[in-house]
């Protein structure tokens, strides 16, 4: 790293043997601002190079056909059964990103863009399709290049081919268009996550014709801290150069200070201020960008700085969230035949909830509650495709507002798009479907050491997908749990001797179900040996406050569908929620019934934020008393709000809601309700409903409540995804996208007469039992 301290106005180098004092405060992100001076800079695309009809006619050579003006039209004429092409040679040089071609359409046929070096190597190739077109009309074309900039500048020869059938062109212009690189970056006053490969952080754009300024109080000992990355595409390709001065208030530059920003990496820089600057009282920092080597636009993504004090003991807080993990998954549970060593290390030392259930059997819904401590009937996020909304305040942003850093690692695509990393300066998420836990633990252990947060308080989530299917542990963890009994898992003999079992499509050859319950086992303890070693190199993670939560379990071959999280089940709500660290008391295992929407609350008050406003109950209020006798209802909204359950001591009922899905599955009657008691039947095999009919009424009465009483519809979002890439990537997790909710309460109609409302209907509170064990 270049780095260059100038002194400047006379001032001198104070002495500095020794260390600045810690200086305890709350750190805090300041807002960026255009320069005062600097004029507005459209962003309207700039036209590099047009050529109308003769232009075409001049610029362009025609392979086979010929060439001719008719009107003021390139008409191009191709014999029948003959392949053409035009090709262009003077291509303009700058930073051009789209290219339009003003045409007729052909009435059928391809047309091919192939952008070559000048050795006649393909850079990019992109096509267009014409099926029934009308040839009297004319239609603007354009080539959007935006994602191949950074090879353009090799581009030496552009080259449009037509399929066979074309036979006649008529183009009436070719315009080559640049999108300016401010544009390419957030606005300065609207900072927001900026991809860099897959490492996102908030950040707005600056560029060498528009430098950015923020104005703080300057005191010795004080970091002031900024990311820093150009993105890729740059026609000056050598790292652009970044200088920051720091003035006073008369407009004296006190310092500068000058760094090379890297392209498609972010780099974190921070600099002390010393006694001497400390002394001007109000500094503005100045943050500018040279223009390239050819005077071209330069633009980088700069995050909003952050004044800090230093701390030795910063405190730290994890939220490690498992995917896809168990309750009866962990070493220290009762039913486990499974090896997690670390988790129950953790759950010695702090507290393990034996009785966590989830509020959602998906991903982003459940993640949603544990960020924003609220339910999904209020948060309303029932998919993976629907983000929650910008009003809710988030656990980032409760713990950012406390001059937290906060960071998020995730190994999932979809929880990144989800909303949720609203509050969070630093994202990394996979850029295809999922990753191992053992990547997303390198990016993690890659920002710890850059240094930035040695002496800073300290919120990281962490995003573990081990245990989601596909289950695919590497050796030895492939064959650790394997049955020994000598079957082959293959055995076509064997199909039907577990029972009536679906495999998984990622083991359709398999006939034996315990061999993919093993390879399940298995990823569990690979991630908790990946965990482990975290937590071994970095002691800080685990120092104070650690917590390890499920967000949704997984069918195996006990409930259905197999190998499999779709559908709401003991098996897909039953979690793991274990807290840990200094800050927690040893209680060992606590058979409380707790939810994971109360996570945020706990970590909150933990880490000695108590006075922050954050909706949710402190898990650990009330475990040293004695239990009451009333029993706790807990409710949860399976995806796409197709079903809802209630679970209140032995009883787990499971209530059709007739969902909101796009596709027309198979669907049960309306409202259909299912009653089981797990005492007798923990795997729900029999639906006791009709022996109980009293229960089955009251905790029926209990879930609809919970259900009306929704706030949904003031958090409600229409901005679902429905691009293809997203919709790709979650039906390659086997996901289906939701469907748009309406405007009111979108989860029960209370004036519903179907034969299950007549028959079961909400009734009156006092209609309700006391107790029922
Ligand atoms: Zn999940
Ligand atoms: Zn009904």
């Amino acid at each position: 790293m270049r780095l260059i301290v100038l002194i400047l106005a006379g001032l001198t180098l104070a002495a500095c043997a020794d260390p600045l004092p810690e200086l305890r405060m709350q750190g805090k992100q300041l807002t960026l601002q255009v320069c005062k001076g600097v004029d507005e800079i459209s962003t309207e695309p700039i036209v590099l190079r047009h050529w109308d009809s003769e232009g075409i006619l001049a610029s362009w050579k025609a392979h086979k056909g010929t060439g001719r003006i008719r009107s003021t039209r390139a008409v191009f004429t191709f014999e029948e059964e003959e392949q053409g092409s035009l090709e262009l040679r003077d291509i303009p040089q700058g930073a051009y990103d789209r290219i339009r071609l003003d045409m007729r359409p052909p009435r059928d046929g391809r047309l091919q863009l192939d952008l070559q070096d000048s050795e006649g190597k393909t850079l990019h190739r992109a096509s267009i399709y014409f099926g029934r077109s009308d040839p009297d009309q004319l239609k603007n074309l354009e080539f959007p290049l935006q994602k191949v900039r950074k090879s353009l500048g090799d581009v030496s020869r552009a080259i449009l081919h037509f399929s066979k059938d074309v036979g006649t062109l008529t183009i009436t212009g070719i315009t080559f268009l640049g999108t300016t690189p401010e544009s390419w970056l957030p606005d300065p006053e609207a900072p927001a996550m900026t991809a860099m490969g897959s490492d996102h952080r908030v950040a707005a754009g600056l560029s060498s014709r528009r430098p950015l300024e923020t104005k703080f109080e300057a005191q010795a000992g004080l970091n002031f801290s900024f990311n820093c990355a150009a993105p890729d595409g740059l026609r000056d390709n050598s790292d652009p150069d970044l200088t920051l001065e720091f003035i006073d208030d008369t407009g004296r530059t006190l310092a500068e200070h000058e760094f090379a920003v890297p392209v498609n990496s972010w780099r974190s820089e921070q600099v002390t201020i010393d006694a001497s600057l400390a002394q001007a009282g109000t500094l503005t920092a100045r943050l500018s960008l040279a223009p390239g080597r050819r005077g071209t636009i330069t633009a980088c993504a700069l995050t909003p700085p952050r004044v800090d004090g230093r701390q030795s003991d910063p405190r730290t807080v994890l939220l490690l969230t498992s995917d896809t993990h168990r309750a009866d998954y962990l070493g220290f549970m009762e039913r486990a035949e499974v090896d997690t060593p670390t988790l129950d290390r953790l759950a010695r030392a702090g507290v393990a909830f034996t009785d966590c259930w989830a509020a959602a059997n998906v991903t982003n819904p459940a993640h949603i509650s544990i960020m924003t401590g609220t339910g999904v009937q209020d948060h309303g996020v029932v998919s993976n495709d629907i983000p929650a909304s910008p009003k809710f305040l988030t656990l980032a942003e409760a713990f950012a507002e406390k001059g937290y850093r906060t960071f998020a690692a995730l190994s999932a695509a979809h929880l990144a798009w989800g909303g949720i990393e609203q509050g969070f300066e630093r994202m990394s998420s996979p850029d295809r479907a999922a990753r191992d836990s053992s990547e997303t633990i390198a990016i993690l252990e890659e920002w710890l050491q850059d240094g930035s947060t040695d002496d800073k308080p300290l919120f990281v989530w962490l995003h573990l997908f081990d245990a989601h299917g596909a289950y695919r542990p590497p050796p030895p963890y492939d064959t650790m749990y394997q049955p020994d009994d000598g079957e082959d898992p293959k055995d076509p003999a064997n199909a039907g001797r577990w029972g009536e079992v679906t495999m998984p499509s990622w083991c359709s050859q398999v006939t034996d179900p315990r061999y993919v319950e093993a390879l399940y086992r298995g990823e569990v303890t690979y991630q908790d040996n990946a965990l482990g070693e975290l937590l071994g190199r970095h002691p800080r993670l685990e120092r104070d406050l650690l917590v390890f939560v499920g967000d949704h379990g997984e069918n195996l071959y006990d409930q259905g569908p197999h190998f499999d999280h779709s559908g709401l089940t003991t098996v897909t709500q039953h979690i793991p929620l274990i807290l840990a660290g200094s800050r927690v008391p040893s209680m060992g295992l606590v058979q409380q019934p707790v939810t994971q929407v109360n996570v945020g609350r706990t970590l909150l008050d933990l880490a000695g934020l108590g006075g922050t406003e954050f909706p949710g109950t402190n898990l650990l209020l009330g475990l040293d008393a004695e239990p009451t006798g009333e029993p706790v209802t807990r409710f949860a909204l399976q995806a796409h709000a197709l079903k809802a359950s209630a679970k209140r001591g032995r009883w787990y009922l499971n209530h059709n809601l007739y969902g909101r899905q796009r596709s027309e599955g198979v669907r049960v009657p309306n409202h259909e309700i299912v009653l089981f008691d797990l005492d007798a039947d923990p795997d729900c095999k029999v639906n006791v409903l009709e022996d109980n009919r009293e229960i089955a009424l009251d905790l029926r009465a209990q879930l609809l409540r919970w259900l009306m009483d929704s706030r949904v519809a003031e958090y409600l979002t229409s901005d679902y995804r429905t691009d293809e890439a997203t919709l790709k990537a979650l039906a390659g997790l086997g996901y289906s996208p939701g469907s748009a909710l309406p405007d009111n309460n979108p989860w029960i109609d209370p004036e519903c007469a179907c034969e299950w409302c007549e028959a079961y209907p909400v009734g009156k509170r006092d209609g309700e039992l006391d107790s029922e064990d």
